[in-house]
């Protein structure tokens, strides 16, 4: 099939290879024409134009730019090239404030920004900016970096798009109700939603199961259950519960950490409650979901949510969880299988710094988790794979109508890779990145 927008010559042509479009009615094309940041054709309707800047894949394949949907890229940039789960020993890493002075944050997004176009991501969600962390100790998560988003946002120097989500408690740490409260009762500043969408909310409900923080219904090898990190109300659940329905109730996306069984059925008690709560600009979803059930995630489809998952977080965490969790309840964690074939949305994530911001790593992580569950490595698989960091994170994005795929009338934001993705028994750890273009614009090439 080949559509065409009206109008005359194109700002760019790329041709020559394959272009894996991810959109399930168009396919895999051998071109795309853009103009103004946005594809208006294909294959021959697109050869037939002519352009100010033609690139020619030699066979390279293109496809739709990497959507990080839980990466902290303040965070990250502040810290770069110090992760938490990577080879810098303990002495080295990072700690105190990490950013102080505007030039100091702004230096740490610019550093996130050209290590993501590097990378061939082209958006994420910063999972928690706002008041909550205004005291807190890196300088990452506080009002100020809110600022200096705004800031760079103004100046159009990003090179990502990005969703960010208001945090009005801690990172990683406790939240009161009145905080909460006060917090969303403040308008978010005006911007441009293609380039920072800032659509709602995060909330802190648990911690991680190898700590045995993640709130459960099954006690730990050491015989507690975890708990609610929120506060305020008549107790910890009443706050949580309050929390989510004075958000959903003024149409604001609710992301909820959550790890434990327990804490995901009480987030879904409250979403089946309030059906009738206005449409967010984006679903609802948990990050995380290490102990999700079966039944919560169909439960999850039903209300519209979804879940927001880092499979490279599971590989470096799999024999530490083992002692808390012991072997059953082990090898049901991290369910991703279970979560891509109920049709539940499902975003593949980094959680950078935390884990590499590599998505092809990610990725790896993401196919042993199937494979290991019995998937098999095929084009279906990897494609499916790719959805969840692009036509699925613009889904949770509630972007869909204008990024994700490769369709006639979206954005053109694509990275090219050296090789097919979709090409079974290779690591995508061994794709090259070979050139980054965000709304047309190349922000990215490695020549
Ligand atoms: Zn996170």
């Amino acid at each position: 099939m080949s559509e065409t927008l009206p109008g005359d010559d194109a700002d760019l042509i790329i041709r020559g290879g394959r272009i894996h479009t991810l959109d399930p009615a168009v396919g895999t094309v051998t071109a795309l024409a853009v103009r103004d940041g946005v594809i208006m054709a294909h294959d021959a309707a697109a050869e037939a134009l002519g352009a100010r800047e033609v690139v020619e894949l030699d066979g390279r394949t293109a496809i739709p730019g990497i959507n990080d949907a839980h990466l902290h890229g303040a965070w990250l940039g502040a810290r770069w090239p110090h992760l938490f789960f990577s080879d810098t020993a303990p002495e080295d890493q990072p700690s105190g404030t990490l950013v102080t002075t505007a030039g100091e944050r702004r230096s740490a997004l610019r550093r996130a920004w050209r290590l993501l176009a590097e990378l061939g991501i082209t958006s994420y969600t910063e999972p928690g900016v706002g008041p909550g962390e205004d005291a807190g100790e890196t300088g990452c998560f506080g009002t100020d970096m809110l600022d200096t988003y705004c800031e760079l946002h103004r100046e159009g120097a990003q090179t990502s798009r990005v969703t960010l989500l208001r945090l009005f408690g801690t990172i990683d740490g406790e939240s009161t109700l009145d905080d909460f409260e006060r917090g969303i009762l403040t308008p978010p500043p005006a911007t441009d939603r293609r380039w920072l969408a800032i659509p709602g909310v995060k909330i802190f409900a648990d911690g991680i199961p190898p700590l045995a923080t993640a709130w459960v219904e099954e006690p730990y090898a050491d015989g507690t259950t975890g708990a609610l990190l929120t506060r305020g109300g008549t107790d910890p659940l009443s706050a949580f519960q309050r929390m989510v329905e004075l958000a959903a109730t003024r149409g604001m996306q609710i992301a909820v950490h959550a790890t434990g069984d327990r804490s995901i059925a009480e987030f879904l008690a409250v979403l089946e409650r309030l059906r009738d709560a206005p449409s967010p600009a984006g679903p609802h979803y948990v990050v995380h979901g290490d102990l999700a059930t079966p039944e919560q995630i169909a439960r999850m489809r039903e209300v519209d949510a979804g879940f927001a998952v880092q499979p490279l977080i599971a590989a470096h965490t799999h024999s530490w969880a083992a002692v808390q969790l012991g072997e059953a309840r082990l090898a049901a964690a991290w369910p991703l299988a279970e979560m891509l074939t109920s049709g539940t949305l499902t975003t593949v994530t980094s959680d950078a710094p935390i884990a590499s911001p590599d998505w092809r790593r990610g990725l790896d992580a993401a196919l042993a988790l199937l494979t290991d569950a019995g998937v098999v490595d095929d084009a279906e698989t990897r494609g499916r794979l790719l959805r969840t960091m692009t036509v699925d994170a613009a889904r949770q994005d509630g972007a869909s109508t204008w990024k994700g795929s490769l369709a006639v009338g979206k954005v053109a934001d694509l990275t090219v890779l050296e090789e097919d993705p979709l090409t079974p028994g290779r690591t995508f750890s061994s794709l090259g990145v070979a050139m980054t273009v965000v709304d047309g614009r190349t922000v990215f090439s490695r020549d």
